[in-house]
């Protein structure tokens, strides 16, 4: 966990409040309650981490609980996922050897019981007009509803076809259950929302058991007040909401199913990130119409996709905690999630050498039979972490752009006539290349200096400009390497509208053949390397195999957002 002093923001000052006026009894409990209708995404991360943070820093606890009220749409697959990802991120779920794991589809017969209290109370009634009707009579922001014609049915007759809708003797849509609040309010939140509907579905943990369903609203709150949830964080669509969710427990506590005190409702700004899409509605979109390769694609900004790209659950915490949480709306750069990474990653990651665009390199006068080791830092600023070592031949890969038969002005690297050092290894002079009948480059020819050896006496008496990098050929470990770009190639791929399919980026992934220093064959899956000059890679889980990793582009050393 970070260890860094924990930011200020207006929910710990409000929870802070709390505890000094004792308004909750000393307690802090929140939850972290999403839908199990898709993976968790990079937003989602700003929710668990305030969540759990909040409760870990109080020394409460935060519920993980899958709010589970549609049936067509949920599923364990996307349970197990959720769970997954919230583990992966450092969070935990238990205090006191008790597991704070819930699921609101085990609140629906209590769901059910407070719904028939508020019916005997005359605060909720059976509605049958169409969803049009009911739609037509809602009135506007600036007109007043109209109340239905079946708003002053008895409770008595209420109950009874609210019980006969449980029972399943009526079709989907030809009854609601309403709360009785007010269609006059200039909160259209309160013009007497519905709270349960008719649905025959299966519901992946119900079966089925229900064929009516209770909707969010009405779950959320009474799902918080049954778990004791002190502090309700949710995102700011939620604010006008708010009012109905204290409705309704202030009047189940009147009828002694609740006591104070009651969950409050807090409200934060929700991320967006540009070039992405946080939705998991398009998500899923994005999923099923193949247009990447699966929840965990690594273009993807779902916690699964991020995971697989390289990130670690340290970066996206520390993220959570440089973005911060306040009251407003803000879009934030990709940027600012890469360099959490890099900062994350530059004290851990061992350094190894790629060459992902490899260009020969022929050093004439070095005997065709020889090899010999060369050494370099595991890390440049650790040297306690020692030394790694790779083996110099007479041939070389080394990277296409750093050879140029017309060096433009300024140019420090390979040029016919110049001399550069081989990164830990000897200088060379490029002496002549070699090319095809097109005229294409195939090799670059070189001759050494045996006494420039890198580290060794004399070396530094070899005074060049460039410095380049380069695997033995004959000992490289030629590897599949990704490397990623955004995504989309608009900064709001779903602004005003525009359907985000048509700013994806099809080049979003791109494939080299690589050729690597020997060592990185024998990395693990999720083990992480800075690859000198290219930035962080990670090995694949899914597509490696024993001594056969393949490599992922978390992040380029360099910010390559700027604008
Ligand atoms: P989506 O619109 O992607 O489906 P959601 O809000 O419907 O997101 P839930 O599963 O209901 O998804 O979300 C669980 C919790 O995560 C909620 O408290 C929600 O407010 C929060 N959350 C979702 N998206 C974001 C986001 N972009 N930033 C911060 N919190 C988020
Ligand atoms: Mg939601």
């Amino acid at each position: 966990m970070s260890t860094s002093p924990t930011p200020a923001n207006f929910i710990r000052a409000a929870i802070d409040h709390d505890q000094r006026s004792n308004k909750q009894q000393g307690r802090v409990v929140t939850r972290f309650p999403p839908e199990p209708n898709g993976y968790l995404h990079i937003g989602h991360a700003k929710s668990i981490c305030l969540n759990f943070g909040i409760a870990r820093d109080y020394g409460g606890v935060c519920h993980l609980r899958f709010d589970d009220t549609n049936p067509e749409k949920e599923s364990l697959e996307y349970v197990q996922s959720i769970i997954d990802a919230v583990r992966w991120l450092g969070f935990s779920w238990s205090q006191d050897n008790v597991e704070h794991l819930y699921y609101a589809s085990d609140y629906y017969d209590t769901l059910y019981r407070c719904a028939e209290i508020l019916i005997e109370r005359g605060y909720a009634y059976v509605d049958s007009q169409s969803s049009e009707a009911m739609r037509a009579l809602r009135g506007t922001l600036t007109a007043p509803g109209t109340p239905s014609p079946y708003r002053e049915r008895s409770a008595a007759e209420n109950l009874d076809l609210f019980r006969r809708m449980r029972a399943g003797e009526f079709d989907e849509g030809a009854h609601v259950l309403r709360a009785k609040i007010d269609m006059a309010s200039p909160n259209l939140n309160l013009r007497d929302p519905v709270l349960y509907r008719i649905r025959y579905a299966h519901h992946y943990r119900t079966g089925d058991t229900w064929c009516i369903y209770p909707m969010y609203d009405y779950t959320h709150c009474i799902s918080d007040a049954l778990e004791n949830i002190t502090h309700s964080l949710c995102t700011l669509e939620f604010e006008d909401h708010r009012p109905l969710y204290d409705w309704i427990l202030a009047r189940l506590a009147e009828a002694d199913v609740f006591k104070p005190p009651l969950p409050q409702q807090i409200e934060f700004a929700r991320l967006n990130l540009n070039y992405v899409v946080t939705s998991k509605r398009k998500l899923l979109q994005l999923v099923h119409e193949r247009h990447v390769e699966g929840w965990d694609d690594p273009r993807l900004p779902t916690l699964a996709g991020l995971r697989r790209r390289g990130f670690t659950p340290n970066s996206l915490r520390l993220f959570c905690e440089r973005i911060g949480v306040a009251k407003a709306d803000s879009w934030i750069d990709m940027s600012v999630l890469e360099q959490a990474l890099r900062d994350d990653l530059e004290p851990l990651a061992a350094r190894a050498i790629a060459v992902l665009d490899p260009l020969k390199l022929i050093i004439d006068n070095y005997p065709a039979d020889q090899s010999e080791l060369c050494t370099a830092p595991l890390h440049p600023h650790q040297p306690e972490r020692g030394v790694r070592s790779f083996p110099f031949s007479r041939e070389l890969w080394i990277e296409r752009e750093d050879f140029a038969e017309q060096p433009p002005k300024g140019y420090f690297r390979l040029f016919p006539g110049n001399r550069v050092r081989l990164r830990y290894g000897f200088v060379v002079e490029c002496t002549s290349v070699e090319k095809d009948a097109a005229g294409n480059l195939l090799a670059v020819h070189c001759n050494y200096f045996p006494d420039s050896k890198s580290g060794t006496a004399g070396s530094n008496n070899y005074k060049v400009k460039g410095n380049i990098h380069w695997v033995s050929a004959v000992h490289a470990y030629a590897a599949e390497v990704r490397l990623y770009d955004r995504l989309f190639t608009a900064e709001q791929p779903d602004a005003n509208g525009r359907d985000f399919l048509t700013v994806l980026n099809p080049n979003a992934k791109r494939l080299v053949h690589a050729y690597l220093e020997p060592g990185v064959q024998s990395m693990q899956p999720e083990e992480r390397v800075q690859f000198e000059r290219h930035g962080y890679f990670v090995v694949d889980y899914a597509d490696s195999k024993p001594q056969q990793p393949v490599f992922n582009r978390i992040v380029s050393l360099k910010d390559s957002w700027g604008k």
